[in-house]
């Protein structure tokens, strides 16, 4: 069975990069009948808060994106544990004793010959007894893992193969000298335990993949597929900063449906067109890593904003009512919505239904207002208003077109554009037609 997770860190809110990550997991999982797993990766204690856990839970349910399971890394740490000595007993990661400045110092020295900044090694050759003045100075290791020698390849479900050479890495660092873990191994350990099939990552994580490979291996687990996603960027084709800065939050306050930003994120950077989905089931069954470039993605808020209009136009009333004005019903919404680009903009139709509306008429048209309202007060308002009225109106002045359409909506809406007048005008309604068109 298919099992996907999405990892993010709850250092901040999810912004436009890591919903997309979400999303293409989540994609993964649903397209194959699989599980999609929320993995809180929390190991970081100083710069993790419950807040962002909170926000992070709160953007994937609004988005539709409800994990089958979730965990928690500081939750874990007995499992890093067990299998950290397992790696130790194995010879697989090593305590190191440099600090931050000798390894600068290290890396320095290299680049000034002219060689790869890669760690020397040098703990590697430290003696029992090295080790044991250290331990006596009160001087605690932080933990390599020692990277075997040698080609690191994988296919990558959307980068092709992928080749490293272990050679050209350092040994990751993957524990602090105070115990705490960084991400790299106990990732490794969680996509073990969780029986994860297919880690799906933004290509930021390339390289810290070939080491992990070299983890799987070294846990005796087998290595899951790869998916790493190409980079968005905004409209203008360059890595932005604003980016980083657009979550949830924002396009909720910008009248966004969830919909368009998963029609969108699931979109952008294929082969295939961005359509509106109101409804996700068919943009899963379409899912395909294949489909992906490897070129950066462009995130456009200007096409987002027009598939949101077009994802509106599809909600069906019960989806949308507890969102709209008090006295909005069924028809209403239905003759509203095709002019809306967000729910938020009923309001403002709806008040053009219920007046009280602003509407200048020109001079020339007076006399034909007065024969539309003459007529108004005569015909049927039981079924269609708007035709009757407007077929009336042609025979008893001549206008035709926009001279005959025009002043009408004019008088009636207070404004040039709007919903079919044949939807509107019975929801104005006989008594507030009559008065809009005798002022
Ligand atoms: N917490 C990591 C991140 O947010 C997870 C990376 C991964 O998916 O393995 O970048």
């Amino acid at each position: 069975m298919t099992v996907t997770r999405f990892a993010p860190s709850p250092t901040g809110n999810l912004h436009i990069g890591n919903i997309r990550t979400a999303i293409l997991s989540w994609m993964c999982a649903r397209s194959r009948g699989g599980q999609f797993v929320l993995r809180i990766d929390d190991t970081d204690r100083e710069r993790s808060e419950e807040r962002f856990v909170e926000s992070i839970r709160a953007d994937l349910g609004w988005l539709g994106l409800t994990p089958d399971a979730a965990v928690r890394q500081s939750e874990r740490t007995g499992l890093y544990e067990r299998r950290f000595e397992e790696l130790r007993a194995a010879g697989r990661v090593y305590p190191a004793y440099e600090t931050t400045q000798e390894l600068d110092l290290k890396r320095k020295v290299q680049l000034g010959r002219g060689l790869p900044p890669i760690y020397d090694r040098a703990a590697l050759t430290l003696t029992d007894a090295d080790r044991a003045k250290f331990a006596a100075e009160g001087v605690q290791p932080h933990w390599r893992f020692k990277l075997d020698p040698g080609a690191i390849e994988w296919d990558d479900l959307i980068r092709g193969h992928q080749h490293f050479d272990a050679a050209t890495m350092s040994d990751p660092v993957i524990r602090r000298a105070d115990g705490s873990w960084l991400y790299m191994l106990p990732s490794v350990i969680d996509d073990i335990d969780l029986a994860i099939t297919h880690v799906v990552r933004g290509e930021d994580h390339v390289s810290n993949t070939a080491l992990q490979i070299q983890m799987f291996a070294a846990l005796g687990a087998s290595v899951p597929l790869f998916a790493h996603a190409a980079l968005l960027t905004g409209a203008e084709g360059k890595l932005s900063k604003r980016l980083g800065s657009l979550g949830a939050e924002h396009f909720r306050e910008e009248g966004i449906e969830p919909q368009a930003i998963v029609s969108l994120l699931a979109r952008i950077g294929t082969s295939d067109p961005v359509e509106p989905f109101a409804d996700p089931a068919p943009l899963i069954a379409a899912f395909d890593f294949a489909r992906f470039g490897r070129a950066p993605a462009r995130f456009d808020e200007g096409e987002l904003a027009q598939l949101n209009a077009r994802i509106v136009h599809q909600l069906d009333y019960d989806a949308v009512t507890d969102r709209l004005p008090a006295g909005i019903d069924r028809a209403g919404w239905e003759a509203i919505r095709p002019n809306l680009t967000t729910i938020a903009d009923a309001a403002d139709w709806w008040h053009v239904v219920e007046g009280p509306i602003d509407a200048t008429v020109d001079a020339e048209d007076r006399d034909f207002l007065a024969a539309a309202h003459r007529i108004a007060g005569e015909i049927d308002w039981s079924s269609d208003p708007w035709h009757a009225l407007t077929a009336a109106l042609k025979d008893a002045t001549g206008r035709k077109g926009k001279p005959l359409f025009l002043p009408l909506r004019r008088a009636l809406t207070g404004r040039d554009h709007g919903p079919d007048m044949a939807a509107l005008l019975p929801l104005i309604g006989r008594a507030r037609a009559l008065e809009r068109l005798s002022a």
